[in-house]
């Protein structure tokens, strides 16, 4: 699955939700997080960032290993 990180705090782009085939994008308190179980890891996303927030969990930062628990629990809360 791929995984959004800390640059999208107060990131006001969405571009990555509007190449997204299945809408797995939700809004979090001040930026947006992946459904672990909706995406389907086409790798659409990741590029359209301006951000440079979006990984695949698998290349995921160690300092952004946070963001794996945080983008499950928001998608379901929001
Ligand atoms: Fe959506 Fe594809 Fe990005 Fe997953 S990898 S969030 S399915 S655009």
């Amino acid at each position: 699955t791929y995984v959004v990180t800390e640059n999208c705090i107060k990131c006001k782009y969405t571009d990555c939700v509007d190449v997204c085939p299945v809408d797995c994008f939700y809004e979090g308190p001040n930026f947006l997080v992946i459904h672990p179980d909706e995406c389907i890891d086409c790798g659409l996303c990741e590029p359209e960032c301006p951000a440079d927030a979006i990984f695949s969990e698998d290349d995921l930062p160690k300092d952004q290993l946070a963001f794996v628990d945080l983008n499950a629990e928001l998608a379901e809360v929001w």
